[in-house]
């Protein structure tokens, strides 16, 4: 039998997300032999016992033993100090997956005590669309009288009396991040997409990072899809895809986003869905087939767009023949493995094939390209100083490579990186690898590239 087969859905009808119990056999597998700790960035930053993998499962075992409580303060802080990236799942000698585990510890805890206030304000408005469309909309509108933008106009810093009361999560004046725009992408493009001599088409999962914070790099990707003569659906309706809200255990929400997105896109009639960022794809992939699994309408329709999921690289390159680029791009350019992307996707040899393909790219390898960036989403506001150190070492390797550019595959790594490179003081571009293909496109056709 297989893990899939054992941990989908108990005899009981529950999933992990509803019974911590199910993941026993998981926990089982630990052998405690620490093979973890070289590869977890939480403990390499803090050298705690407590931070690493093996000591979360221990508290697991415990808390279903009844020998110690979740909401325990120092259980909580143990959970919660973990990034979800995964890195500990890659050397495990006996295939651990802890990302199941913390999971469902995660959920238990949620089960158990509810969600803090804010979460659950912000969780709840994720499920209305419109409601959480419109919130960002005025937090663009308001967001000059807190930021302010830096000379390049690519980044947005916090103003003196804001950088104040932030210093203690990173909202410094140093801080530099992406602007939230005015215009998302879901608002630049119409929800079909045509291209010259189409003879196929996909639905485009923009997911929100590049709908609100990079949609010139979700832009890039609809550039690159159409001069391959593909047709593209973008679905105005489609929600968050939940895996910020299902790393915080709230499940109820994740299943309501999950549901949602699927009745959006098999509206579609496509064949193909298209992501730009692992968490998104990872998503599609696995989360929603693990988290419907039990649901007789979903189960079966999240199975569909799971096989049908692919991310943009892996589409251009093993779905379809990518057409070459042909414009000269003079970049020194690295390349970050976006943890999702890797580990859940096992997208990591695609971007790559993309990048080398590019006349003018000189390709420079980190010594650990897919060693995590600290990002985790909201652990970079929660555990910021653990954040910075990871993100110290990703810098340090990125300026061994000398490289002008970091290339990545997540928009949320690409958050992390801007303020880390600016930090770091060599201020490479970070960009989407899909937009130094397009660039390449462009200069193909003399169009003079402002990214
Ligand atoms: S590497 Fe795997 S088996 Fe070994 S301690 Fe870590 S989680 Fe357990
Ligand atoms: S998921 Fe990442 S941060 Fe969490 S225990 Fe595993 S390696 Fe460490």
């Amino acid at each position: 039998m297989t893990t899939i087969e054992k941990t989908k859905v108990a005899p009981t009808g529950k999933t992990y997300h509803d019974d911590l119990a199910i993941v026993r056999e998981e926990l089982d597998k630990c052998m405690k032999c620490g093979n973890c700790m070289s590869v977890c960035p939480v403990y390499s930053a803090e050298k705690l016992e407590t931070s690493v993998t093996r000591s979360k499962i221990a508290v697991a075992e415990a808390v279903l033993n009844g020998e110690l409580e979740l909401d325990d303060p120092q259980v909580y802080d143990m959970l919660f100090n973990c990034l979800v990236c995964k890195s500990c799942m890659t050397g495990c000698p006996t295939k651990v997956d802890f990302g199941r585990i913390i999971v469902a510890l995660r959920a238990a805890l949620v089960r158990k005590n509810g969600l803090p206030w804010l979460k659950k304000m912000i969780f709840s408005t994720m499920k209305h669309p419109k409601l959480f469309d419109a919130g960002l909309r005025i937090g663009a509108a308001m967001q000059s009288l807190a930021f302010k933008s830096d000379k390049s106009g690519k980044a947005i810093s916090p103003r003196s009396p804001f950088a104040l009361v932030g210093g203690g999560i990173g909202f410094d004046a140093d801080r530099q991040m992406p602007s939230l725009n005015i215009t998302p992408l879901r608002e630049r493009v119409p929800e079909v997409v045509n291209a010259d001599n189409a003879w196929l088409k996909v639905a485009f999962f923009t997911g929100d990072s590049l709908n609100y914070f990079y949609p010139d790099a979700g832009m890039d990707l609809i550039e690159v899809l159409t001069a391959n003569n593909i047709e593209i659906h973008i679905p105005k309706a489609q929600n968050c895809c939940g895996v910020p809200v299902l790393v915080h255990g709230d499940i109820e929400t994740v299943r309501t986003l999950a549901r949602n997105n699927i009745d959006t896109f098999d509206k579609t009639g496509c064949e193909y869905l298209i992501t730009g960022c692992g968490s998104c794809g990872g998503a599609w992939q696995h989360d929603y087939t693990d988290i419907l699994a039990a649901d007789p309408v979903y189960a079966p329709r999240a199975e569909y767009w799971a096989k049908r999921t692919y991310d943009i690289s892996t589409f251009l390159t093993r779905v379809i023949t990518l057409r070459q680029p042909k414009g000269r791009v003079e970049r020194v350019v690295t390349y970050h493995d976006s943890c999702h992307l890797k580990k859940s996707m096992k997208v990591f040899v695609e971007p790559r094939e993309i990048l080398k393909s590019i006349p003018g790219i000189t390709f420079k390898e980190m010594s650990a390209p897919d060693a995590c960036c600290g990002s985790g989403g909201s652990y970079v506001l929660s555990h910021y100083e653990t954040s910075s150190i990871i993100g110290r070492k990703k810098i340090d390797d990125i300026n061994r490579t000398k490289a002008d550019t970091v290339s990545v595959g997540c928009p949320a790594c690409m958050m992390q990186l801007l303020d880390n490179v600016h930090r770091g003081g060599a201020e490479q571009d970070v960009v989407h690898y899909i937009s130094l293909l397009a660039e390449s496109y462009r200069k193909e056709k003399g169009v003079k590239d402002t990214a």
